[in-house]
């Protein structure tokens, strides 16, 4: 690290000055009293009684008579010679005159000012200590890469932008997201051969705003726009526009594009605009006066070039919804291209580019793993691909199989595995609970299929049961929420059947909560109760902090009791379908349950096989996409 240095200095020289002042203190409360440091105090009256036995020695005055170091000799100690300190009394001029009278020496100490002294510096050592600190803080922050190192130049050339000459990414590097490949293929023509827009009198666009979930490949695609066209990428993110200090942001704005007019033609990324671009003086207490001038300055500058220069704004955001609405007007950033997460085409496309530079068994079907990662993002793909080449490597094989790949899928998923339990009681009651899970799930129509059952514990969970997921599907049925809640349901009622009511244990949490969290929207937002079709709550989580405090409760508190209400019977409802499941097929759970704790993992199949001895399975209409 580089600036390790100067950190250990920040914090080395104030200790440093602190040592200095303690070590200069006990130096001159020495001096004090010539060195003679008496610990041992005494009152004057013993002092007075030692004169009268005459076992003083000397006496050294100090602080203008105010105190005494005697050397007196101690009886108790057999005689042997001590330093004590006394505190005199001020009225006391007649001690001078017996000491004289009786011979014993003395000596007078001038006033040392070494109280106020020690006073002076302790009141400046805060003083110096933040100057020294500050002082170091602006040297530290002056030698960011890209600014000379001037002392207090608050936010000048301290643009904390990256600069790529080259960022070496195709078109090619970016897949699954060909709607907006597409859109963006018409910025490289811009940015490549403007005189072709030019010669018509065409204005080019500045802006364009890539909107999308994180991980998609946002940066990934602006990227690779700069390297289509050959330009240099500049890129910044909103969050470091915005500093502490008043006006920091909005002067990083002008360096940016001051830098990027020189390099023209060239790429501008903004990531996570919205850190910058929120709409203004939304939520309590206004706005943010440093955001809104980062913001305005983003404007000015974005109106101040003409779109000709050669000069073109990416942005990314995840919320667009949050965007200020002038930067989404007409000559601003007023393209929009969407980089939504993969479907399984995009995901398999995306497998493929990242599987082009590691070593893969032949064997492998990038298929299977598209369909195995619903949801998944690019970067969870990526991310994917490498953990199982990592794991491929850490058991020393030359080639990552289906087996690494689908592990890391898990790991990814369900975070990382555990050792087993051993055979015991709590081992056999999650085995019933998983069991649980399955069954309903296998037995229900509506439910997904199950892909596995395991007994490996695995990040929070002891046990698990993988189902496979519905692919695409668009639309999702009251039945098929039912299905869900019972089939989690499951696992509890179980417990229940098999245990009975004391016995239940705490691994069912997860499961009840996300039966509470489904039941409640199918009340308040989809309108699957006997409340009726009604949309009691929106579904975007707060923006601002307050922005919609005023309209905060659209409902009364009678309905809210009758959504709780609501909310229960749906849970009870699925509660019971899952125990009339377990009821009926204790014989086949047994089973089940023997060989899961036997082998550990019973996968979807012979789980299938197994159950079909005993009951009917429904069909279940899976959508199996072509690919
Ligand atoms: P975002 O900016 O949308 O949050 P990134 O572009 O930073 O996502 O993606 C992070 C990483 O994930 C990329 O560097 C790349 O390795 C991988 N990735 C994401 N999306 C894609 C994609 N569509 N195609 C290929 N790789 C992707
Ligand atoms: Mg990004
Ligand atoms: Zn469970």
């Amino acid at each position: 690290m580089k600036l390790s240095w100067r950190v250990l200095l920040l914090w080395t020289l104030p200790a440093l000055i602190i040592g200095f002042f303690l070590w200069q203190g006990t130096f001159n409360t020495a001096n004090a009293f010539g060195n003679n440091t008496a610990s041992t105090r005494m009152t004057y009256g013993r002092f007075l009684a030692y004169l009268d036995a005459h076992r003083v020695q000397s006496v050294d005055l100090y602080e203008g008579g105010r105190t005494a170091i005697v050397q007196a000799t101690d009886p108790q100690l057999s005689d042997r010679s001590q330093l004590l300190r006394v505190d005199l009394p001020l009225q006391a001029p007649e001690l001078i005159a017996r000491l004289r009278n009786e011979g014993i020496p003395f000596a007078s100490h001038p006033i040392q000012n070494n109280g106020a002294i020690w006073g002076l510096l302790g009141n400046l050592i805060f003083p110096i200590l933040l100057i020294g600190s500050l002082f170091f803080l602006f040297r530290r922050s002056n030698n960011m890469p890209g600014g000379p190192g001037q002392a207090m130049n608050f936010g000048k050339s301290r643009a904390r932008f990256q600069m790529e000459a080259k960022t070496g990414i195709m078109f090619d590097d970016v897949a699954g997201v060909d709607e907006a490949k597409e859109e963006l293929q018409e910025v490289v023509t811009f940015l490549k051969q403007p005189e072709r827009f030019t010669a018509v009198g065409a204005k080019i666009p500045k802006g364009v705003l890539l909107v999308g979930p994180p991980g998609t490949g946002k940066t990934l695609l602006a990227k690779a726009i700069a390297g289509e066209a050959g330009v240099p990428f500049f890129s910044i993110s909103g969050s470091e526009f915005v500093e502490m200090f008043v006006g920091v942001g909005a002067s990083r704005v002008r360096d940016l594009f001051k830098k990027a007019k020189e390099n023209a033609p060239c790429l501008i990324f903004i990531d996570e605009i919205d850190a910058v671009g929120r709409q203004r003086g939304a939520g309590i207490g206004g706005g943010n006066d440093e955001r809104e001038q980062t913001l305005n300055q983003l404007l000015t500058e974005m109106d101040g070039f003409e779109g000709n220069t050669g000069i073109i704004i990416i942005a990314a955001t995840n919320r667009p919804d949050v965007l200020d609405s002038a930067l989404l007007r007409p000559g601003r950033f007023d393209r929009q291209a969407i980089v939504d997460a993969p479907d399984i085409k995009g995901r398999l496309k995306i497998l493929e580019v990242h599987a082009r530079n590691k070593k893969i068994d032949p064997a492998v079907s990038l298929e299977t793993i598209a369909r195995r990662t619903p949801g998944f993002s690019g970067a969870d793909l990526a991310n994917l691909l490498n953990e199982a080449a990592i794991l491929t490597a850490r058991r020393r094989k030359e080639l990552v199989t289906m087996l690494e790949i689908n592990d890391a899928v898990d790991r990814v998923i369900a975070g990382m595995e555990g050792t087993p339990l051993v055979d015991s009681k709590s081992k056999r009651l999650i085995a019933y609970h998983e069991i649980g899970h399955a069954i309903v799930g296998t037995l229900v129509k509506e439910h997904d299929p199950v892909q596995k059952v395991t007994l490996i514990p695995r990040g929070q969970a002891q046990g698990l049961t993988w189902f496979t997921p519905n692919e695409e599907q668009g639309l999702t049925t009251r039945s098929q929420l039912m299905a869900r809640i019972a089939g989690a349901m499951g696992g509890r009622a179980a417990e229940e059947e098999v245990f009975g009511h004391a016995e239940v244990t705490t691994g069912a949490g997860g499961d009840l909560q996300q039966v509470t969290g489904m039941a409640r929207q199918m009340v308040t937002r989809f309108g699957m109760s006997d409340l009726g079709p009604l949309s009691l709550e929106d579904q975007s989580g707060e923006v601002f902090l307050g922005s919609n405090l005023m309209t905060r409760s659209e409902y009364s508190e009678e309905i809210a009791t009758k959504i709780d209400q609501q909310v229960r019977a749906i849970a009870e409802q699925g509660h019971e379908m899952a125990r009339n499941i377990i009821r009926q097929h204790r014989m086949v759970i047994d089973r089940l349950v023997d060989l899961l704790i036997e082998k550990e993992t019973i996968d979807g199949e012979e789980f299938r096989q197994i159950v079909a001895e005993y009951a009917e399975i429904p069909e279940k209409e899976q959508f199996v996409p072509q690919l």
